[in-house]
């Protein structure tokens, strides 16, 4: 007897984690072997980090995968017939809609990916990332490795601290991945620290 299965449920996986602890990484991992399985992949990423590559997600290792740039969570429903997982990387810059977009996608059977800082430099929640933490089925928090002590580093330090605004976005010349201790207390960088590699030359 060919008895039917029930429909696929859609869900939610959230990556995320500080600057450099491989949360772009592990989504093209992700993304890479959804395609590997032959399913129909959608990619975005938003607008704000474009200036690094328009038309693809690259990790600090410089991987890379095709994506589409957005200037909001809100546009991807244009394409919610069109792919069966869904990536997502730089969530908290895509607006206050990006958990009920995930949602959405979800409710409709979907597999939604999504990596993002889940801190800002200042070490509060990043919304809507909390948020969204809060609705995911799978959440995997990824560590960096802090760069005075080698320590696992789950925050990212603005190295400009006279610049206030959340939003800055940078690299290497602005952030760096640091553990709890070596964030709270300032200690200067080792001269010999490695220079995170930067996503392009001059980021
Ligand atoms: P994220 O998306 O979380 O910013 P990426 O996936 O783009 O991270 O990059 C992770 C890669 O960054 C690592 O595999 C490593 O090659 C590189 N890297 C540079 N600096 C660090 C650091 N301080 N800690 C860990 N990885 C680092
Ligand atoms: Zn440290």
């Amino acid at each position: 007897m060919n008895e039917a299965k029930p429909p696929a449920t859609g869900w939610i996986e959230v990556i995320c984690g500080s600057m450099y602890s491989g949360k772009t990484e592990e989504l093209i991992r992700r993304l890479r072997r959804a395609q590997i399985a032959r399913q129909r992949v959608e990619i975005f990423k938003p607008a704000i980090d474009e200036r690094y590559a328009r038309d693809q997600i690259v990790s600090h290792s410089l991987q890379s995968i095709p994506s589409r740039t957005i200037a909001d969570a809100q546009e991807i429903l244009r394409y919610a017939d069109e792919a069966q997982v869904f990536g997502i990387d730089e969530g908290q810059f895509l607006g206050p809609s990006l958990p009920q977009v995930c949602e959405e996608l979800a409710n409709r059977g979907k597999r939604v990916i999504v990596a993002g800082l889940d801190q800002d430099f200042r070490g509060r929640p990043f919304d809507p990332i909390p948020e969204l933490l809060a609705v995911a089925e799978y959440i995997t928090k990824t560590l960096a490795i802090c760069v005075v002590c080698g320590a696992p580093a789950n925050r990212t330090y603005r190295k400009a601290q006279d610049i206030d605004e959340r939003v800055v976005v940078g690299g290497a010349e602005l952030y760096e991945a640091r553990c709890r201790l070596c964030y709270a207390t300032h200690a200067p960088t080792p001269t010999d620290a490695p220079e995170p590699r930067a996503r392009v030359a001059g980021r």
